[in-house]
């Protein structure tokens, strides 16, 4: 009997493993380049965004989560850009909610829409989402965004917290001089709202003119810094990605730690993204990549082709990144924006 959705038979029992041993059962998938906001480590103030028909549909986008899933994924995350300014985001969100062997659908969100959108993301099957906030000061929030309204973000998380997913998630990457001032305040926020924060460092992606190293905090001070405040309980919990987590005793909120400098979590990479032009990336921090779109587009009936250039991919998925703040050139000449946080 054959999957409907794939030429894979049903239920056979593939599963996507590296030429290290690592099996692949998460993708991130960027739905669009395009985005409200400017953060200034993830877009530059003018970006010149993809024409339409570069971008990968919303169908094509449900066909290669198919068959990705019908290879053992087991978790998507749907980011971008801003996944949720993509018009009809919520009908692709319910196709892949769908899908009965994925057992995790979630989201990364700068929370601009959420005010109007928990409730039907939620609905859609969304179990768990990232919402990334850097300061908690509207000038400054504006500063970081160039575009972004704290307040709006601030509602759309209260929001999110109303309708009940099963985890909400604040990510802040923490920047010298600009707002690591901020720390304190912002895990006191997370504790007062009993939900989750994760600091991610600064990672030197997409701006051929960066000053990283200047304002780069590296998350083993920030956790120092953290552990003198606060009674911090190591917990064992893993995603299997980079991120590393402790527990604030006697409160609701777990502190995360995505740490690509001072950390190397390649070993127990499970993931690798698709960059909203169907771009399959093997290592955030690497080049490698197999272009899926032609093989979705001139194949329109048969995945076999997809198929075979996702297990082959997986002989050239890289040990690990290499980000060096001292290099005068960014690792990867690729915006965060357009491989998906
Ligand atoms: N727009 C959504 C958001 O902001 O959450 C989803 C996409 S965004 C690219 C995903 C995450 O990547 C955000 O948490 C953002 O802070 C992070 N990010 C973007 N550029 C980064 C960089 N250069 N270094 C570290 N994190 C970055
Ligand atoms: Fe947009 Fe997210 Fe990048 Fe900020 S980090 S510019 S919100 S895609």
């Amino acid at each position: 009997m054959l999957n409907s959705s794939t030429n894979l038979p049903a239920k056979l029992p593939i599963n996507l493993i590296d030429q290290f041993g690592r099996t692949v059962d998460y993708i991130r998938l960027s739905i669009t380049d395009r985005c409200d906001f400017r953060c200034v480590y993830c877009m530059a103030e003018k970006m010149t965004f993809l024409p339409r028909e570069e971008v990968l549909s919303l169908e094509e986008c449900v066909r290669l989560v198919k068959v990705f899933v019908s290879l053992g994924v087991s978790k998507v995350r749907i980011t971008g850009g801003e996944p949720l300014v993509r018009k009809n985001a919520l009908w692709l969100l319910e196709e892949i909610g769908k899908l009965a062997r994925l057992n995790e659908l979630v989201l990364t969100t700068n929370g601009s829409q959420l005010e109007n959108q928990a409730q039907d993301l939620k609905n859609a099957g969304v179990k768990r989402i990232n919402i990334s906030v850097d300061s908690l000061d509207a000038a400054r929030f504006k500063k970081i965004t160039r575009t972004g309204e704290l307040d709006k973000v601030l509602r759309g998380i209260q929001a999110a917290k109303l309708v009940g997913f099963e985890n909400i998630k604040l990510n802040s990457v923490l920047m010298r001089g600009v707002n690591d001032d901020e720390l304190l305040t912002l895990v006191n926020f997370a504790i007062a709202q009993a939900i989750d924060i994760s600091f991610i460092e600064e990672m030197p992606l997409g701006d051929v003119n960066h000053t990283r190293e200047s304002t780069f905090c590296s998350n083993v001070d920030t956790l120092k810094i953290l552990q003198s405040e606060f009674p911090l309980v190591s917990s064992t919990e893993s995603t299997g990605g980079p991120a590393r987590y402790w527990r604030v005793a006697n409160t609701d909120t777990k502190i995360g730690f995505i740490s690509p400098h001072s950390h190397n979590f390649c070993e127990s990479c499970n993931r690798v993204r698709i960059s909203c032009k169907g771009e399959l990336y093997l290592c955030l921090g690497q080049e490698d990549k197999v272009d899926l779109m032609p093989l979705l587009r001139n194949n329109p009936e048969n995945d076999q082709p997809l198929i075979d250039a996702i297990l082959g991919s997986m002989a050239t998925k890289p040990k690990g990144h290499d980000f060096d703040l001292k290099r005068a050139e960014p690792a990867v000449i690729r915006f965060m924006s357009h491989t998906g946080g």
